[in-house]
């Protein structure tokens, strides 16, 4: 499917935003603090309030898009665009959807985040050494070949990147050659995971912190 194809499904914010519901909730809508499935429209606001915890619930918070302020359709033109196998740069998607650079490289990186739980697993977080060498020596070849290539992969293309933010390129490297004969295929997972509910999200878009440990009293050492 060209892009031109692609941006003609999705002529408006409605057709985007109704496309996405019925992504979303399949089965039709549920609170996401309640599980509740009665609700009503806020239609000024592109809301949905549940009926019984008077919860609002927009189409895009408690999932990747958490909190965002951009056009639905930039995030489709933006999935599509990793998607179809081409390189996407930060500053090229800023420069074509007349994004700041750090916006469209927030815009990547969750878009990578969704690549990330696309493709990890036990069998394959070849970044950790310590997971790698606890395999079989099959496996274990298998993983390293794979890794030096993703490795390869991310310098080539992205130079320098913070070590905590490697798997997810990593990932990303992963997520494409998986998927480069089959560009609708890696569009529609993209896609689903992008807007599938996310219960550990806090307010701001993040991860909740795990539960700290009980305070216990410190033995007083001398
Ligand atoms: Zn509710």
């Amino acid at each position: 499917m060209s892009i031109r194809k692609f941006l003609a499904c999705f002529p408006d914010e409605q057709t985007c935003r109704n496309y996405l519901f019925s992504i979303r909730w399949p089965r039709g809508f549920i609170c996401t603090k309640c599980g509740e499935m009665r609700y009503s429209v806020i239609k000024t606001r592109n809301v949905y309030e549940c009926i019984n915890c008077k919860t609002q619930t927009s189409l895009t918070s408690n999932t990747l898009m958490h909190r965002t302020k951009l056009p639905l359709r930039y995030w489709m033109v933006a999935l599509y665009w990793v998607a179809s196998g081409r390189r996407c740069s930060a500053r090229r998607l800023g420069n074509t959807l007349k994004l700041q650079y750090r916006t469209a490289r927030r815009l990547l990186n969750k878009i990578r985040y969704a690549m990330y739980n696309i493709e990890s697993g036990p069998l394959f977080d070849f970044w950790d050494r310590q997971k790698r060498s606890a395999q079989q020596p099959i496996v274990r070849r298998a993983m390293l070949l794979m890794f030096r290539r993703a490795r390869t992969f991310v310098r080539k293309h992205y130079g320098r990147v913070p070590k905590w933010r490697r798997p997810y390129y990593y990932c990303e490297y992963r997520f494409r050659s998986n998927n480069v004969h089959n560009p609708s295929q890696a569009l529609m997972k993209l896609i689903i995971n992008t807007c599938t509910t996310i219960y550990t999200l806090n307010e701001y878009g993040g991860f909740r912190e795990p539960r700290r440990k009980p305070l216990s009293p410190e033995p007083l050492s001398a």
